[in-house]
This record gives C-alpha cells, sequence and structure tokens, in this order.
C-alpha cells in the first residue's frame, strides 16, 4: 500500500464519473452558467478500469463512484456490473442524489452493492426544489424506501447549512428513529471558486450533537464491537446509536474537527486529474498518460504512486487560506464529495 509522507496509507478512491447531474444544488455547483467539461476530455469506462486496476494493483482496497449524478452517466449500472465481475474483492460503494435509482435497486442488490450513500438535504418536497431547483423530492424518497425494502443499508447525506434546514433537525432525528438509516449532518465546505460559502450558512457539528441530545439520547459507535457494520470505519464520520430508535446518526465536521491525519483518500475528476487532497489544487493529469500510445499502466501507477507519497494535509491549507472565500478552485460537482 502506498503510505504518505504523515505515514497516512492510501486504499480508498473516489472516482466521479461524470460532471453532469440532473440537479442544481445552490451550494454544490453555485454558479448556473459554469461549463460542464467537453465530452472528449471525459474519461472513458475503459480507462475507468485502467485506474482502478492500477489503483488496486498499489493498494486501493475500496472504491467510491460518484459525480455529478453517476446515475445520469448512460451505461453507468452496466459498467458498475462489469467492476463487480471484473473485481469481486473490491469494496464498491456509490455515491448518489437518488433520484434515479429506484428502478435499479435489484439490479444494485444483485451486484452486492449493500450500501448506498444518498444526499437529502430536506424532508420538504417545497424546500427540496429551492435547494436544488428540480421538484425530483418524491424520486428520491422512493429511491430509499425501495433500498430499504430490499435490505440495502441507506446512508443520507445532508449538508448542515444554517438557516435552510437546521429547523429540520427534528424530522431528521424522527426519520433516523423511525427506520434503520445513518443520518449524516456535513459541515458545509468552502469548496469551487465562486463558492456560495459564508459563515451565516456555517452550522457545525458540535452544534447538531448539542441539539439532538436534547431531542434523543446518543451512545458513540464502537466500531470494534458493532454489529451493524462489523469491521468497518466510520470513515470521517462520527457516528453515534440513536438509543431509543433503529437508525443512526453522523457528523462529518471538515471544518471544526477536521480528520486530515486519518485521510487515506485519492480522487479522480471525470477528466481524469488525480487529486491527493479535497482541498488542495494540486493535480496530476492522468488522461495524458491512458491516451498516450508511448505510455502505458506502469507510467500511470508511477503518477498514482507519486501522488499518494505526496498527499498534503488539507487542514494546512484550509487553514493558511482562511481570508479567502474559497478553498479550492474546482467545483464539488466535478469532484464527486
Ligand atoms: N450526485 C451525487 C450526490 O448527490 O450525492 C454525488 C455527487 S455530490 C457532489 C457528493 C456530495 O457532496 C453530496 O452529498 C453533496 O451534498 C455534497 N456537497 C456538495 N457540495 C458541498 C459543500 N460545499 N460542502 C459539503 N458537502 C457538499
Amino acid at each position: 500500500m502506498i503510505t504518505d509522507q504523515y505515514g497516512r496509507g492510501v486504499s480508498y478512491l473516489r472516482l466521479s464519473v461524470t460532471d453532469r447531474c440532473n440537479l442544481r444544488c445552490f451550494y454544490c455547483r453555485s454558479c448556473k452558467y459554469l461549463k460542464f467539461i467537453p465530452h472528449q476530455n471525459i474519461l472513458t469506462y475503459e480507462e475507468m478500469f485502467k485506474i482502478i486496476q492500477a489503483g488496486i494493483e498499489l493498494g486501493i482496497q475500496k472504491v467510491r463512484l460518484t459525480g455529478g449524478e453517476p446515475f445520469v452517466r448512460r451505461d453507468f449500472l452496466y459498467f458498475l456490473a462489469r467492476l463487480r465481475h471484473k473485481f469481486p474483492f473490491l469494496d464498491l460503494r456509490v455515491t448518489t442524489n437518488g433520484t434515479l435509482i429506484t428502478n435499479k435497486v435489484l439490479a444494485l442488490k444483485d451486484m452486492g452493492i449493500n450500501c448506498i450513500n444518498i444526499s437529502l438535504d430536506t424532508l420538504k418536497p417545497e424546500k427540496f426544489q429551492e435547494i436544488t431547483g428540480r421538484d425530483f423530492y418524491h424520486q428520491v424518497r422512493a429511491g430509499i424506501d425501495r433500498c430499504l425494502e430490499e435490505n440495502i443499508r441507506v446512508k443520507i447525506n445532508i449538508v448542515a447549512l444554517k438557516g435552510v434546514n437546521d429547523n429540520e433537525l427534528e424530522d431528521f432525528v424522527q426519520f433516523a428513529l423511525t427506520h434503520p438509516v445513518d443520518i449524516r449532518f456535513i459541515e458545509f465546505m468552502p469548496i469551487g471558486g465562486r463558492t456560495m460559502w459564508n459563515r451565516d450558512f456555517y452550522w457545525p457539528a458540535k452544534e447538531i450533537i448539542r441539539a439532538v441530545e436534547k431531542i434523543t439520547p446518543l451512545e458513540p459507535v464502537n466500531f470494534k464491537t458493532s454489529k451493524c457494520s462489523p469491521g468497518s470505519t466510520s470513515g470521517p464520520a462520527r457516528i453515534f446509536d440513536l438509543k431509543e430508535g433503529q437508525g443512526r446518526l453522523g457528523v462529518i465536521s471538515p471544518l471544526s474537527d477536521h480528520f486530515c491525519d486519518r485521510c487515506n483518500r485519492l480522487r479522480i475528476t471525470p477528466d481524469g486529474k488525480l487529486r491527493a487532497c479535497l482541498f488542495s489544487d494540486k493535480e496530476y493529469r492522468l488522461l495524458p498518460l491512458l491516451r498516450s500510445p508511448k505510455l502505458g499502466p506502469v507510467q500511470l501507477k508511477k503518477v498514482m504512486e507519486r501522488a499518494g507519497r505526496k498527499k498534503p494535509l488539507g487542514y494546512n491549507l484550509l487553514s493558511r487560506e482562511k481570508n479567502r472565500q474559497s478553498v479550492c478552485q474546482r467545483v464539488m460537482s466535478s469532484i464527486g464529495g
């Protein structure tokens, strides 16, 4: 496995298969006139296979496919099935907005995808439309219900936005009390050149936990003894069992309590650029290596290994850039979260 200059092992690859999305969340892309990456610069599925193959040879054990919205890319389900077939031991995950999954849940289950991350920032249809620009709330809820019917674990990711969804905390907790889901609040991050981020939206994880404790008792999950997800770790999330209900609550706090010391990730953008840290604009271009007749898998692996070894500490970047609005120029929809 690649080990970086701070002793962190790199075992997790996040691959964004497209920068296109059928939602327009105001906090994510933030500017409706932003251009999409031209088709000819987008990685083909064959190129993604080569990157994943190289990653596995370098010690990658877990791959998450994300976007944009991964399910808007043509033949994405087929790509997933081929990946599963070629790499049966890979821990393969998907992050989606859930709008297009209802009729695909059985196929996902059949290929052994037993946990899906679904983003949903509100439980109110009208607010969903305000946040995302689209009237797709009921599709997402149907997707979540369908996953639960098929016993696929669902992690609901909520971007914590003061003044937007903080008044729904009780409803979200109620949802987790009555459904076997993880609800995870992610602190809003200042990502993308024209980010909407400002301090008024910022709802820190500690405040969220304190407010939840007033609603229902929490018990921190011990991942060594947890029956719910044996062998797993919490990743960047701090997870709590809801003592009086079925689900769990989590917080992901990149700003207030960073987890850079445990970061094990590399990210690949849809145009084949490797980012070794979410907050750093340093990108390693893999596309020319993949498309050059002279360079091949050996060179690809060399560059991926070098990027992994030089992974920066994102927290340093965040604190150095605190006077600026955003910490990186690329928008989240083309990084993948
Ligand atoms: N379309 C998929 C989805 O909705 O989950 C995958 C891509 S989306 C960019 C991945 C995650 O990033 C979503 O949970 C989204 O809410 C989150 N996200 C986007 N912009 C963010 C920001 N500025 N701060 C925190 N999370 C953000």
